[in-house]
């Protein structure tokens, strides 16, 4: 056999979690044709040697179901590996929606998922009614494979109009929304989300419109999909409480169908939550039912100075103070009786986010040259190294000098990390990709497992994390015949070096519709990404080609 592409010599990680071997793929019409040692020509041939060759990775919480409509490729998904993205995430899709309803569904994204409303009204160009009207605009226009689950708050609004912020659903409208989440089912969805997260608003003040469904609607929706045996159902409750974890066990066993809540991570301030969510939910598996936890790969960063310090805004005292003009503002962090103002309120034992760990502060940059020998050193050492505590050592130091830049990470202890990580409860993953536009870009979950927690942290293994990063989702999301690197499968594929991958730094991009500015994310060590067969991605540049499917569920299929 002549194939269109042949992977030569890499080190084949397969994503089932056996160890990797040195092998050649070679792909034809779209799949893999073969494995092992290749003796056949191939249109193109790529030297794969010192590479893994791992299948793409899945990226299931994303909110691109209006960016993919204008960027195919998801941008950055490609650069770190991804060849398929789950759409519809937190209650929120593009459809169904009825004629007039569209700003309704603008309004729920722009705020909750932080999009900018210019980009939403120029990059969308509606028409389509149904949730698989909506699929089928992207038939043969993406570069990445994507897969959608139906959102609550669009079935909502489909079926109440603006009064589905309004109130408590009617039986007739319920069995309305029923029908529709059967017809997006039928349409294509892989699943159905929802949104219970009480700080999750629209655009207008109004509450996202699924926080007004009763437990009756949620689950009289959710049995849709299980009365057809098939579908994910992702939740989010809101605020992180153990409490919360005999609900997803409810809806874990009535429905029998695998669960996704949020969310699962280490945190300073709460830093047992993560064990007590691992053991709460442990009982619902024991008892042959799913309900994962969600967690992400990198703690949330703060980068600071004193002239954009944010993280000291729930402390009353240091908030009218920082925001105070400068000038004013760096007499009164000097006056002593403010000094010990900010002090006594720094040391209330309110509940705040913030850590109150000065150990966890580092210095990552200096203005002045004598200020050198701080970098790389926490605001403890600091205090240590001038002899004061450490309110006084960070303050006077930024009076002195406005340069000192600070890096605070609100969790990710390593030992708390590798536990949540190799959980067999919990599912890795939440770029939010296509939300948060302006504020950060974690496309990289992916290659910050690779970089930080196999590679540097040695957490788990290599073959693990693919594990975790493909055939894990595939099985759960029930995207049949993605996930692993074996013949028969789809081509997904991403050529990476294991000693190099890492994400970049998030920069600026000026590439989202109306010239609104959005982040992207590049990465190192990551070579190649292939879409069913195709080299959409290739040292940096995407090809142009948009070889991606539209993956349906079971029903649609049938
Ligand atoms: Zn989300």
């Amino acid at each position: 056999m002549t194939f269109d592409l042949l992977i030569r010599n890499g080190l084949v990680v397969d994503g089932s979690g056996l160890p990797g071997y040195r092998a050649d793929v070679g792909v034809k019409d779209g799949k893999i044709a073969d494995v092992g040692r290749l003796r056949d020509g191939a249109a193109r041939t790529i030297d794969a040697d010192g590479l893994v060759v791992a299948p793409g990775f899945i990226d299931h919480h994303t909110h691109l179901d209006a960016q993919i409509l204008w960027d195919p490729y998801g941008t950055s998904e490609p650069a770190h590996g991804v060849t398929t993205v789950v759409m519809g995430n937190c209650g929120l899709a593009l459809a169904p929606v009825r004629p007039g309803g569209e700003d309704a569904l603008v309004k729920s994204f722009v705020r909750v998922e932080a999009m900018p409303r210019e980009a939403l009204v120029a990059g969308v160009p509606w028409g389509w009614r149904s949730y698989g009207d909506y699929l089928d605009r992207l038939e043969g226009k993406v570069g990445v494979n994507v897969a959608g689950l139906v959102g609550h708050i669009a079935v909502r609004h489909a079926v109440m109009g603006e009064e589905a912020v309004e109130r408590e659903a009617t039986d007739e409208e319920i069995e309305v929304m029923r029908r529709l989440v059967h017809e997006a089912m039928a349409g294509g969805a892989i699943g159905l989300s929802t949104n219970r997260n009480e700080r999750h608003f629209r655009e207008d003040g109004k509450p996202v419109s699924s926080r007004l469904a009763s437990d009756g609607e949620l689950f009289g929706l959710c049995d849709v999909f299980a009365g057809a045996n098939q579908g994910v159902l992702q939740v989010i409750l809101g605020f992180n409480k153990v409490e919360h974890i005999p609900w997803y066990d409810a809806l874990a066993k009535r429905t029998g169908r695998p669960i996704i809540w949020q969310i699962v991570l280490h945190s300073w301030n709460q830093p047992t939550l993560w064990r007590e969510q691992l053991e709460a939910i442990a009982p619902t598996f024991r008892d042959g039912y799913r309900a994962y936890g969600l967690t992400n790969t990198a703690p949330l960063y703060r980068r600071f100075t004193l002239d954009n310090v944010q993280v000291f805004d729930e402390f009353p005292v240091w908030k009218n103070v920082m925001f105070l003009p400068r000038a004013i503002r760096n007499q009164a962090l000097g006056d002593p009786e403010t000094r010990q103002k900010l002090r006594d309120d720094f040391n209330t034992d309110r509940p705040v986010t913030f850590h109150r760990r000065w150990d966890l502060l580092d210095i990552i940059a200096v203005g002045k040259p004598e200020n050198e020998r701080y970098l790389h050193k926490t605001v403890a050492d600091l205090a240590a190294m001038r002899g004061q505590d450490p309110i006084d050592a960070f303050l006077d130091a930024c009076l002195d000098d406005p340069g000192l830049t600070f890096l605070t990470a609100n969790g990710g202890d390593p030992l708390a990390t590798g536990e949540i990580l190799r959980s067999p409860y919990i599912l890795i993953g939440e770029s939010d990709a296509g939300a948060h536009v302006q504020f950060d870009a974690n496309f990289g979950y992916g290659t910050v497992l690779l970089s930080k927690w196999v590679r540097e942290e040695g957490l788990m293994s290599l073959e693990q994390a693919v594990h975790k990063l493909t055939f894990q989702v595939a099985s759960i999301y029930g995207l049949e015949g993605r996930g692993l690197l074996r013949p028969g499968y789809a081509a997904d594929l991403t050529l990476f070096d294991p000693e190099r991958v890492a994400p970049c730094e998030p920069e600026w991009a000026e590439d989202f519709p109306a010239n609104t500015k959005r982040m992207v994310q590049r990465s190192e060590g990551l070579y190649y990404t292939i879409v069913n067969g195709q080299v959409i991605y290739d040292h940096g540049q995407l090809s142009g080609d948009l070889p991606g499917s539209v993956l349906r569920g079971v029903a649609y299929r049938n």
